[in-house]
């Protein structure tokens, strides 16, 4: 018997392949441990979406060959994107499997590990959480159509295939006998799902009215595309049974002609009619949004419209990357790359400025009544931590704290009414 550690890096997008992952390995000779001591091998997901992401798999992969002579081997995104770079980057590392060769995985692991039986390739209704037991992601589809000029996932994820409906209701009912309360779609392109699947194939749509029947508590949605909704989605959403009020819309900036180089199919007229619809129809929604700044050629004037937009719309969450040059995409060549100065200048200028509006947020929270999930207990402060629809799980959004005398059951729905908002986080006291 093999001791496998799976270390896991990125998006929650990459979380669920290591999940599956983590099933694939647990079948067999092998066998999860958590400490890096007992290790005979250490898989180490990764994500190269960006430089900084690239980055930290490299200083992970440093730290772990620090504590452990087990194997490591790299698995994801990173492989996926260059195997002589990664080769070059990390040379503690013992193999390097990309995500072309998932359907091998267990095969290469258990020559390379020396075992006997190689099994199957990763399979969605296989996965061992990594979220706690009432919360788990849904991947709908993978790869991405959209070709953005600053993002390397089309080249490594490859093209937008959408999952079938039959298999992803069989994995949310899989999850739902699992005990799981909270459901968070994730893709690379949500509401592009089901293009792909034919002319009178299931639409996003019909997705959200079929999951919404399963009888979860919350389902969250995560990278939804102004141009890809419409009021009938919206509208749906607004009268669901458990389809969360809260919106990511990942609009990058709000300026037309930055819109077109960075080739993302968008206006900022439409983002605008979108959000206030979003509003008219459900006035409590949560709104956020990322943004990058710095992308090649991102004028003053583009910028302050960016920064006009988001004090206009005021998102509830926001965050902000500094462009990051990758090699391969459209915008590497591109003219008038900015400097590193102007972009943390800006970058700061965003984050600024969302601070306040943040603020601002949390204040119009106070005295409302929220129902959601206790999600921990942190130490620290000696106060629980709560979800409801205001704050996603995978510590993107703020959080909010409350005490209670009694022990408290960590996944158990509570309501509470909000007491006091902060600069970003909430304070609430128990009622129920
Ligand atoms: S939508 Fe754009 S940013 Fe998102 S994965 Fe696709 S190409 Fe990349």
């Amino acid at each position: 018997m093999k001791n496998i550690v799976l270390v896991s890096l990125g998006c929650a997008k990459n979380l669920v392949d290591s999940e599956m992952i983590l099933a694939l390995v647990t079948s067999g000779d092998f066998q999860i441990v958590s400490d890096l001591k007992e290790a005979d091998c250490v898989l180490l997901n990764t994500c190269a979406f960006i430089l900084t992401a690239r980055e930290e798999a490299i200083r992970e992969c440093k730290a772990i060959r620090k504590k452990t002579k087990a194997k490591i081997v790299v698995l994801g995104c990173y492989p996926e994107r260059s195997l002589e770079e990664v080769r070059e980057a990390m040379p503690e590392a013992d193999l390097f499997v990309p995500i072309r060769d998932y359907p091998r995985l267990h095969s290469i692991l258990t020559s390379f590990l020396s075992s006997e039986k190689p099994l199957s390739p990763l399979d969605p209704l296989k996965r061992i959480l990594a979220t706690p037991s009432w919360s788990a992601y849904l991947r709908i589809s993978e790869g991405c159509d959209n070709f953005c000029a600053f993002c390397a996932i089309p080249y490594i994820r490859g093209r937008f295939r959408s999952r079938t409906l039959d298999s992803l209701l069989e994995e949310a009912k899989m999850l739902k006998e699992k005990g799981v309360k909270e459901l968070s779609i994730v893709s690379q392109d949500t509401a592009h799902y089901g293009v792909d699947l034919g002319k009178d194939g299931p639409r996003f749509l019909d997705l959200l009215k079929a999951l919404d029947e399963m009888g979860f508590y919350s389902i969250r949605l995560f990278y939804l595309y102004p141009n890809e909704l419409n009021h009938e989605i919206i509208d749906f959403i607004a009268q669901s049974k458990s389809i969360a009020h809260y919106f990511d819309l990942p609009i990058q900036c709000a300026s037309d002609s930055l819109l077109l180089k960075m080739n993302r199919h968008d206006s900022v007229e439409n983002m605008r009619e979108l959000i206030s619809y979003i509003l008219k129809v459900m006035p409590d929604a949560v709104l956020r949004t990322t943004l990058i700044v710095g992308f090649p050629g991102e004028t003053e004037e583009d910028f302050h419209n960016t920064l006009d937009f988001i004090k206009e719309i005021r998102f509830h969450h926001l965050g902000c990357f500094r462009y990051s040059r990758e090699e391969g995409t459209r915008a590497y060549d591109m003219p008038d790359q900015i400097s590193e100065d102007v972009m943390r200048a800006r970058e700061l200028e965003i984050m600024g400025t969302q601070l306040q509006i943040a603020a601002e947020r949390c204040r119009e929270m106070v005295d409302k009544e929220v129902e959601g999930i206790v999600t921990g207990y942190d130490n620290h402060r000696h106060q629980y931590t709560f979800r409801c629809y205001w704050n996603a799980p995978g510590e993107i959004d703020a959080n909010i704290y409350f005490s209670s005398p009694l022990p408290i059951e960590i996944g158990s729905i509570h309501k509470l009414k909000i007491i006091n908002g902060f600069v970003r986080d909430l304070a609430g006291q128990l009622i129920e």
